[in-house]
């Protein structure tokens, strides 16, 4: 084992060891609200490093709980990312075998609620497993917080667990005024929000590409000025700072009925986004940092405002949950509660695995190794001084790829993780031509 990678294990354990907290008093009980910002990269957020003041109830949220500023996401996808999460597996052995999180906390008293934009976490794709109620609806937060609150005032039953999911992130990037110009007040070009669904598919080449899975064709995509770029990513800012919002009124209310004494809030978000970070956009194609480092964080009651700077996964999600509800992992479970990790000689995340089609990656800061992708190959990024993965490093230090690659293939099954499910229903593919998935 490299020295990097064994220096890494210490040092996760000795960051996380601050993340234990107190036991929760027997007759207290323990409500959990996981809010997936589903397509949130984390370099947007204030709280991250990002300058533009998109997430001022998010960072309140992270400065008061624990933020974890270098979780992976283990994969670049909606649905693969999320059963990944779900299940604590890692992307390409997360089959419908394993037991989701809602279904463990079902078993234990659990009352189980989810409101969710549906589309790649419908119901029928496995993820309504253990919930008593599994909405599906297209309105975003701002019909999902009014309606999760009056759950709360009239059919909330305690201890619950909530899984409010939202697209308001994601494709098409419009959001309602006054967000859609609040970061980008004076532009006058041609690009607008309601039609950047089309317009994305196409720079990306998925309205004719041939082979799912690769970047498309890359000729006679539509130019954009770097004026227009901007714009495009400017929207996507207000989309974010418009949910924020939305996540703020969430929090005052949880406030206001004296929920928080006794409920954890996790934010969370399945993958990242990319703005030609590596020639193109969107997600969903490669596993490059816009698309998997993702944010990360827990409010626990109680427990002061921490940051882990440590690698972390989506995966450590479900066994923190349930040691905080008091309960056992599942025996499948491939992640680790962030509370265990500061237990005596529990073992360290050594590093953290995504997968997305051909592609896979490896992180064990500061390097990740990132093999296949269209043309199979493999590159070898510094993290931390070349977060853009723009160097490959691979030829000045191939032993330690070498390494990483070992690692890599016993962590991984050799099998391509696909975007999306087969044998959809009608509803659910239209759902996904709405969010620009399908032709
Ligand atoms: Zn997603």
């Amino acid at each position: 084992m490299p020295a990097t990678i064994r220096w890494a294990t210490r040092a996760t354990v000795l960051a996380v060891l601050s993340l234990a907290c107190d036991r929760r008093p027997e007759d207290t009980p323990r409500n959990f609200i996981l809010i997936s910002l589903d397509t949130l990269r984390a370099d947007h957020l204030g709280a991250w490093g990002y300058p533009e003041g998109t997430s001022p109830h998010l960072d309140r949220l992270a400065r008061r709980g624990t933020q974890l500023p270098r979780c992976i996401a283990q994969s670049s996808s909606t649905l693969p990312s999320h059963r990944s999460m779900f299940r604590s597996r890692i992307a390409s052995l997360s089959g419908d075998s394993f037991p989701m999180l809602a279904e463990l906390l079902r078993e234990e008293g659990w009352e189980n609620v989810a409101f969710t934009g549906g589309g790649n976490v419908a119901g029928e794709l496995g993820f309504a497993r253990g919930f008593e109620r599994y909405r599906e609806d297209d309105g975003g937060l701002a019909r999902t917080v009014p309606d999760f609150v009056r759950w709360l005032g009239e059919g909330m039953r305690e201890p619950f667990f909530a899984f409010l999911h939202s697209y308001d992130v994601h494709l098409p990037y419009d959001p309602p005024r006054p967000y859609d110009r609040r970061f980008d007040r004076d532009y006058e070009g041609s690009i607008v929000g309601a039609a950047t669904r089309d317009l994305c598919r196409e720079i990306r080449g998925l309205d004719r590409r041939d082979e799912p899975g690769d970047s498309g064709d890359p000729t006679g995509r539509p130019e954009l000025t770097e004026r227009d770029r901007a714009h495009l990513v400017a929207l996507y800012d207000g989309e974010i700072r418009h949910a924020d919002a939305r996540i703020g009124e969430l929090i005052a209310h949880l406030q206001s009925r004296d929920l928080l004494d006794r409920t954890v809030v996790v934010a969370m978000s399945d993958h990242g986004e990319e703005f030609w970070d590596h020639g193109t956009v969107l997600h969903s194609h490669t596993v490059y940092q816009e698309l998997v480092h993702v944010p990360l964080v827990f409010r626990i009651p109680g427990s002061p405002g921490r940051l882990v700077n440590e690698t972390v996964r989506n995966l450590e999600i479900a066994p923190t949950i349930l040691d905080l509800a008091g309960l056992a992992p599942a025996p499948s479970h491939q992640g680790m509660s962030l509370r265990e990790l500061g237990g005596s000689g529990s073992p360290a995340p050594l590093s953290a695995v995504s997968e997305m089609r051909r592609w896979k990656s490896i992180v064990a800061y500061p390097w990740k190794l990132l093999v296949g992708g269209p043309t199979g190959g493999r590159s070898l990024h510094d993290l931390q001084s070349d977060p853009g993965e723009t160097r490959n490093r691979e030829p000045e230090h191939s032993e330690l790829a070498d390494d990483l690659q070992r690692l890599l293939d016993d962590l991984v099954s050799g099998e391509e993780v696909p975007e999306l499910s087969e044998g959809l229903s009608p509803e659910l593919e239209e759902r996904l031509r709405a969010l620009g998935y399908v032709d």
